[in-house]
């Protein structure tokens, strides 16, 4: 069997027409990648029956000329994901062996235009972390450097594009999953506008926040990804009706833009200093290419990471009390009754960040601090909100570093939970606000990983966003 190289999503389809590889061959390759890499942890299970008669089925299709736009397309889902008849754990002991009833809209999108779901990846517990280093499965290590995490939450989705075992992977963004993970690998990750994309099959974390993308080798597979999943879904309510534009056409637009940075964050205390010259050098290259590029200040840097885990606590308290060892996952074995099958099945099956969050979040929902923490983390994500949606009535973009440094080594921050949290400062604003946001590669730290460049437009302006994003050139 020859090796198939990937790039492109429209590159195999031409390649899938003219015979040069087919879906069963991609499918064998890709399984036989895993099974070589299985020390770097990015997958918890590979979906070998179904990918093989899905390759089958897809073979079948491009022969006779009624093949789907993703043929082919190899994908990995983060295991929050549900696909039916599979089995879903959110990384997490309390549903260990709990298996899909339905598959996520999303899932079934990607299915109709002939995908090949591979497999469910390592993640961090219930998405909460990071680094991948909450996992209940054990950490994924980088594929750039396996001493350093892969990010987090969506850490084994990005470890699994970047090293090749999977043609793209879904994956969901609270406060940066998708981003801080795209960024620590090299690859590209796309928070969609909240409301883009259907929510339905994803286990839920904070349900005011959650959004499924795409983490890819490159902003046009990103972009006709996204033209797959996006769109109305009877079935999630809080998912737009708005049209869905032909992202991967429209990301050929040569267009001039103004474009924001944010003083604070380009002046931000703990900023790699190669970070920031990188980030300033790409300002520099988006001037000389005939952009508009200008500093504006953002004084509430220091709001975003307490407003996101105040809110998205509350949220995840509210969301996790389904698992109560009553319907479904894990119950104990020491229960004796309803209350001790609650205590101990909950004690048993939630990792310790969990935990802590859950805690977290009944503490700001509680009736004595509701005002204090949980009313006020609105107010304030409210004024954030407004002053991100001022900054779009004069410009186009605001672009940020996707992370403050690169990827870090293992245990460097996980005895520390605040030092932790302070990872997401340039990725929450997104999801406070709710606009969309991509991290590409756009250039190597001497110490060998790559660095992103995080991109946020306005509400529902993702065609604009995938565009200038595919103009960022890795230095
Ligand atoms: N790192 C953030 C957290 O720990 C983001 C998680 C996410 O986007 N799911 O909550």
């Amino acid at each position: 069997m020859t090796v198939y190289h990937f790039s492109t999503i429209l590159q195999l389809q031409t390649d899938l027409k003219a015979g040069r590889v087919t879906c069963h061959d991609l499918v064998e390759q890709t399984i036989s990648q895993i099974a070589s890499k299985k020390h770097l942890n990015a997958f918890l299970e590979v979906f070998e029956v179904s990918a093989r008669d899905e390759a089958l089925r897809v073979d079948a299709k491009i022969k006779n000329g009624t093949a789907g736009k993703l043929a082919g397309t190899i994908v990995a889902l983060k295991d929050n994901i549900c696909f039916k008849g599979h089995k879903v754990s959110a990384s997490s002991k309390i549903l260990e062996g709990f298996e899909s009833l339905y598959s996520a809209t999303v899932v079934d999108r990607l299915l109709a235009e002939d995908a090949i779901i591979i497999g469910r990846c390592n993640c961090d517990e219930f998405a909460m972390g990071s680094s991948n280093e909450n996992s209940a499965f054990g950490n994924v290590l980088n594929p750039l450097n396996e001493k350093c995490v892969p990010g987090g939450s969506s850490g084994g989705a990005a470890a699994a594009v970047a090293a090749n075992l999977c043609h793209v992977a879904l994956g969901s963004d609270t406060g940066g999953s998708i981003r801080q993970p795209a960024s620590f690998t090299g690859t590209v990750g796309l928070k969609p506008t909240y409301g883009r994309v259907s929510r339905y099959g994803l286990i839920a974390y904070a349900s005011s926040f959650d959004q499924i993308g795409p983490i890819t080798k490159t902003v046009s597979d990103a972009a006709l990804i996204l033209e797959v999943i996006a769109g109305k879904d009877t079935h999630d309510n809080t998912c737009s009706s708005a049209p869905v534009n032909a992202y991967s056409k429209e990301i050929r637009s040569e267009k001039k833009y103004k474009i924001a940075y944010l003083k604070e964050c380009v002046e931000a205390e703990g900023l790699d200093p190669e970070v920031k010259s990188a980030i300033v050098r790409q300002l520099e290259s988006l001037k000389s290419a005939g952009h508009q590029v200008e500093a504006i200040s953002f004084p509430y840097l220091e709001y975003l990471v307490p407003t996101y885990y105040v809110l998205t606590t509350a949220e995840a308290s509210s969301n996790l009390a389904r698992f109560s060892g009553i319907h479904y996952g894990h119950r104990s074995a020491q229960a004796s009754d309803l209350e001790s099958t609650y205590k101990k099945s909950r004690s048993e099956g939630f990792g310790a960040e969990v935990k802590r969050r859950i805690m977290l979040g009944t503490f700001v929902l509680s009736a004595g601090y509701y005002d204090a923490y949980y009313n006020k983390g609105q107010k304030v994500r409210r004024i954030i909100q407004d002053k991100t949606r001022e900054i779009f009535k004069n410009f186009d973009f605001i672009l940020t570093p996707s992370t403050p440094g690169t990827a870090f080594e293992f245990g460097k921050n996980s005895a520390d939970p605040i030092k932790m949290y302070l990872e997401d400062i340039f990725t929450v604003q997104a999801n406070i606000a709710g606009i969309p946001a991509i991290s590409v590669p756009c250039a190597m730290h001497s110490n060998g990983l790559p660095i992103g460049l995080q991109l946020m437009t306005n509400y529902f302006e993702e065609t604009k966003l995938l565009a200038l994003a595919a103009t960022i050139k890795t230095e």
